[in-house]
């Protein structure tokens, strides 16, 4: 068995280490007897996994302590649906910037709980571009402003994202978390799905300035309270104790490699050199984003005939290269460079693709 280069957009590639200490530590953990998944989330091997986890991902992403750490179950979408029950009050505005599938869906888990609106949008123009800062139309008592930071699908990312004055910005990170340095203070409060850059499926990760958190909010059930979440460590519950532990482990990773400085400039050359193979190839292949949004993680790209896309998907699965079909929503090819993928599995698809066309032009 052999791995593959594995471009999947989440669940996606885990570094390899990881799953190598997962692998031998699957019997038995440390000396416990048993493994991770089979003891307690409140015995301390476990207890002691979880606070590392924080204090490591802490360590990551530079978090300053007024900001809370939550881990939460359901992934982003179930954090989407929760995010104006536990920030905003009853019948209040919130405002959404949508910049793609993503900010579409937020809205749409936001809206039975608020009132939600859209201060901008660019599904006019098909998600190719980010809206200009002075178009959008904000509503000055908005409990917050969401954003999406990067659109996993539609491949558009905020390089940086603009502020709303006292309005607190809440972003999703989902797949983009941890890919470069982040002034985490110019947020409210940002979460994210871990499957794409973070770990496993299963859990995400909501990181809040602590004040925001004890707001009021709105009436609900304590499992859907993040104070109450805070307090209970994310424990109010059994929390997916497997899938906290490979988040641990990808975070301790990345550490190990450098920090999220050192990713910022692999995710950059990464970037470019699929960038350049597509815009270099005449036409061949191409990517519709405008350059100033293009994605550094998620990479969509269009063959000039679509009669060749399964020519394509059969032929780099063959060399190596799998999960490049793109989302239902778009067709043609996504490549997903996550942290977890190396500069060489870029090159390899950069290589791929120009022997390809040689071979199919
Ligand atoms: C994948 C993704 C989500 C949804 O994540 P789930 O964990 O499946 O709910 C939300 N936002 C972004 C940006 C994503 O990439």
């Amino acid at each position: 068995m052999s791995r593959a280069y594995n471009f999947s957009p989440g669940p996606a590639a885990l570094p390899e280490p990881v799953l190598r200490q997962a692998q031998a530590e699957m019997l038995e953990y440390r000396d416990s007897g048993a493994s991770i998944v089979e003891i307690s989330h409140r015995g301390e091997a476990f207890l002691e996994v979880a606070h590392r986890t924080e204090a490591d991902l802490r360590t990551l992403l530079s978090i300053p302590d007024d900001y809370a750490v939550l881990f939460t179950a359901g992934g982003a979408t179930t954090v989407q649906a929760l995010l104006p029950l536990n920030f905003a009050n009853a019948g209040q505005t919130v405002d959404y910037v949508v910049t793609g599938h993503w900010g579409k869906t937020a809205l749409k888990q936001a809206a039975p709980s608020a009132d939600a609106r859209i201060a901008a949008s660019t599904e006019a123009g098909g998600f190719r571009s980010l809206p200009a800062r002075g178009e959008w139309t904000e509503s000055p008592d908005a409990a917050y402003l969401h954003v999406t930071a990067n659109e996993t699908i539609h491949g558009v990312e905020f390089r940086e994202i603009p502020t709303a004055g006292d309005v607190p910005v809440i972003a999703d990170f989902s797949s983009s978390i941890a890919s470069e340095p982040l002034d985490i203070t110019r947020f409210g409060a940002i979460y994210a799905g871990a499957q794409k850059n973070l770990g496993p499926v299963g859990i995400a990760v909501l990181i809040a300035r602590r004040d925001l958190l004890e707001r009021a909010g709105q009436p609900r059930a304590p499992i859907f309270d993040y104070r109450t979440q805070l307090e209970g460590e994310s424990m109010l519950n059994t929390p997916p104790t497997w899938n906290w532990y490979m988040l641990g482990l990808t975070v301790k990773w990345m550490l190990d490699e450098g920090g999220v400085a050192v990713f910022a400039e692999r995710n950059a050359r990464k970037a470019a050199l699929l960038y350049s193979a597509i815009d270099g190839s005449g036409g061949y292949y191409r990517n519709d984003v405008a350059i100033d949004a293009r994605s550094r993680m998620n990479v969509p790209f269009f063959l000039h005939d679509p009669a060749l896309d399964a020519a394509f998907l059969t032929e780099s699965k063959a060399a190596g290269l799998v999960a490049l079909k793109g989302h239902r929503v778009l067709g043609g090819m996504r490549a997903s460079i996550y942290n977890a993928m190396p500069e060489a599995g870029v090159q390899a698809l950069a290589d791929f693709m120009q022997e390809f066309q040689q071979r199919h032009g």
